[in-house]
């Protein structure tokens, strides 16, 4: 814009410039051929102004009488003059000025004492003028040109030094955000500032992942350690399970062995006595089991045993605690039982395992009958060994009175 705005100022300053110096021009050659006109020397006035067509802006003279007829033409007459734009020269009011694209047209009368005898017209090429501005045109795309050139080797200068660098340690960077572990190394061609944040960046990376080799090390070894501590633990529980479990169960049976059963007796009173229930004691004892060991062998014994605790499990409750407590003698606790349910329970049992047919071996069985003492209290009145001896001399008494039978103890 300022560049268009600079060769407008300038094409108008050249045209003035061109219109100033043809005028005075037509005012001197106007006074020095008065006398040719005068005389109608054409030769004469030819002759005085043949030189101004030396000037390079000058494109042919005419000179009019005061008629305005032509009197003689010097230089191109084959000029087309239509179509001129005239200009108001409020300086040169004497003189008229025309100009176009291509030409400028000044017409100046020839006077002579005071008399006009004549008019002499000037009219100049702007040739120069064009040439000048195409002239400044070039130099001014020229210049652009150069501009452009030095801006791109600048930016070409800048990016290689400055934002490459800046934008491969960027992604450098992104890169072991993403992966710590990856292998990165940033090559450094130059001795600046960025060498040195290569350097250091370079250091960094190889500190990280020496770091993390060291981590990942530690991790494997942590993990392993974990694995094998879970491993110990798992056979340690596995251990205690079975310690707990040989330590509670009698072997043969499966049943609550008769420690375990004398602890859980002591946490069942413990219970009834802080809700105010009832406990039921069964005791039972197998009816002349040496025999079956003595007639049967003390593996068919054995069988029985087994036979008949799994009766005793089928037929106590959820919540019944079933121990063995002695060879072929047997526990159990019913929870919040009355003597009535406890009598139930127990006289079930009986029933149940004198009906049972124990096979032994192929095509061997046998039955066996059990004796029973119970009681049923709120254990607030009485200590666990009471309520053993209460249940011990009621089974001794259903042993006295014939066997395969229940006998109900009582508090006295
Ligand atoms: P009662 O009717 O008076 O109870 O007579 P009983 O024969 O059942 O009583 P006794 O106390 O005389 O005999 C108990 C037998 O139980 C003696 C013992 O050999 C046997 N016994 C104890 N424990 C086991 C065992 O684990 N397996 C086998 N097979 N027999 C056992
Ligand atoms: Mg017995
Ligand atoms: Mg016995």
């Amino acid at each position: 814009m300022a560049t268009t705005s600079s060769f407008i100022y300038n094409m108008y300053k050249d045209k003035n410039t061109v219109v100033k110096e043809s005028i005075k021009l037509a005012k001197v050659s106007g006074k020095n051929i008065a006398a040719s006109l005068m005389f109608a020397d054409r030769d004469s006035a030819n002759s005085i102004l043949r030189p101004i067509l030396n000037d390079k802006n000058v494109h042919s003279i005419k000179i009019y009488d005061n008629q305005g007829r032509l009197f003689t033409t010097i230089g191109n007459i084959t000029i087309q003059l239509n179509n001129w734009i005239a200009d108001e020269f409020v300086n040169y009011p004497e003189v008229s000025i025309s100009t176009s694209w291509d030409y400028i047209d000044i017409l100046t009368s020839i006077t002579h004492a005071g008399e006009n005898i004549g008019y002499l017209q000037i009219i100049s090429n702007t040739n120069a003028i064009k040439k000048h501005i195409i002239e400044q045109i070039f130099v001014s795309l020229t210049i652009v040109l150069f501009t452009f050139v030095i801006i791109f080797i600048l930016a070409f200068w800048f990016e290689k030094i400055f934002s490459k660098p800046l934008y491969d340690l960027l992604n450098a960077m992104r890169q072991i955000k993403n992966d710590p572990a990856s292998d990165i190394y940033l090559p450094s061609h130059t001795k600046d500032e960025f060498h040195e944040l290569y350097t250091e960046f370079n250091r960094m990376t190889n500190e990280i992942k020496k770091r993390d080799n060291i981590l990942k090390e530690h991790n494997i070894d942590l993990k392993k350690l974990v694995s094998s501590t879970n491993e110990e633990l798992k056979k340690t529980k596995s251990n205690l399970n079975e310690v707990s479990i040989l330590a509670t169960t009698d072997p043969l049976t499966n049943l609550s062995n008769r420690r375990n059963t004398m602890d859980q007796f002591d946490l069942l009173i413990k219970d009834a006595q802080k809700e105010d229930k009832p406990l039921g004691v069964i005791m039972l004892d197998i009816d002349h089991f040496k025999q079956v060991n003595d007639n049967l062998g003390h593996q068919a014994g054995d069988i029985v045993l087994k036979n008949v605790a799994q009766h005793l499990l089928e037929n106590a409750r959820d919540n019944d605690v079933v121990g063995r407590i002695g060879g072929e003698e047997f526990l159990i606790l019913c929870q919040h039982a009355d003597m009535d349910t406890t009598y139930k329970v127990a006289e079930r049992i009986r029933h149940n395992v004198e009906q049972q047919i124990i096979s032994y071996e192929k095509d061997k069985s046998t039955q066996v009958t059990i004796s029973m003492g119970l009681c049923s209290t709120i254990p607030a009145l009485n200590t666990k060994e009471e309520l053993i001896k209460i249940v011990d001399d009621a089974l001794y008494k259903a042993k006295r009175t014939g066997r395969n039978k229940v006998i109900k103890g009582f508090v006295v």
